[in-house]
């Protein structure tokens, strides 16, 4: 892939992701919490900062956007939807558009549920989608500012990229989302596997991310709202896939 991707592990349990286009050199962070762990990664790599990408308005994600513009003079891309409540933005951004870093491409998607307007960048080229707090590694953002119809339409449309897509989602949240699909499955081979391997990950001190989407197609119960292992699971087998989506939200804040 012409696209390295650092992840850095920053707040409590937010990912940071510093991302350079091999070709030219361009780098990009995504969803930068604060300035300086961003600011100690470039300096370490000996690495400019170009763009700051947003997903969406949250402050653990555009904490660091102004110290680092004013710092590198580094671009502030994020979505037209929500321009308002971005810090600094240069360049807006919507479902469809195509931004370029360096000579890779990036598909952005309109994504909301979590907030009004939450975006997701997909560089396929490099099979890498950032998909802030919208898809989780078998869980799902809450929805502050969405609705079930939304979110569910949104992640239906992140759930029709590619197998091999790298989902690199801005939280590590990986254990308790699979330790909340283990309660509605617990019987399911495939999740229990999928645990010992997050326990083994999260032992050793390791991200359980980027986690592959060919893989959240099978496990993540939100990306299987329209199946009927899965609305018998909730308890509404036969019903619309809104419906049990938005039980399997209720349930997981709940949980
Ligand atoms: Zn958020
Ligand atoms: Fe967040």
């Amino acid at each position: 892939m012409a696209l390295d991707v650092t992840i850095l592990p920053v707040l409590k349990d937010n990912y940071n992701f510093v991302i350079r286009a091999k070709e030219d050199g361009t780098v990009a962070v995504v969803d930068p919490s604060g300035a300086e762990p961003i600011n100690a990664a470039l300096r370490e790599r000996g690495w400019r900062l170009t763009h700051i990408l947003n997903t969406h308005h949250h402050a653990d994600h555009t904490g660091g956007n102004l110290e680092l513009k004013s710092t590198w003079g580094a671009t502030v891309v994020g979505p037209r939807a929500d321009a308002a409540r971005i810090p600094g933005i240069d360049v807006q951004v919507g479902d469809g558009d195509v931004w370029m870093l360096g000579g890779e491409a990036a598909h952005v998607m309109d994504v909301p549920g979590h907030t009004r307007g939450h975006i997701a960048y997909w560089f396929s080229e490099s099979n890498a989608l950032f998909c802030g707090d919208t898809l989780f590694s078998l869980g799902c953002g809450r929805l502050f500012e969405g609705t079930p119809a939304q979110m569910w339409r949104s992640l239906s449309m992140l759930r029709g990229l590619p197998d091999h897509t790298k989902v690199y989602c801005a939280h590590e949240y990986t254990q308790s989302n699979a330790r909340f699909a283990l309660s509605l499955e617990p019987e399911s081979a495939g999740l229990k596997r999928q645990m010992a391997w997050i326990e083994e990950m999260r032992a050793a001190g390791r991200p359980t991310i980027p986690s592959a989407l060919g893989k959240e197609k099978d496990l993540n119960p939100f990306l299987r709202a329209d199946e009927a292992p899965m609305a018998r699971a909730v308890g509404l087998a036969g019903a619309d896939p809104v419906a049990v989506f938005a039980e399997i939200r209720r349930r997981k804040d709940a949980f």
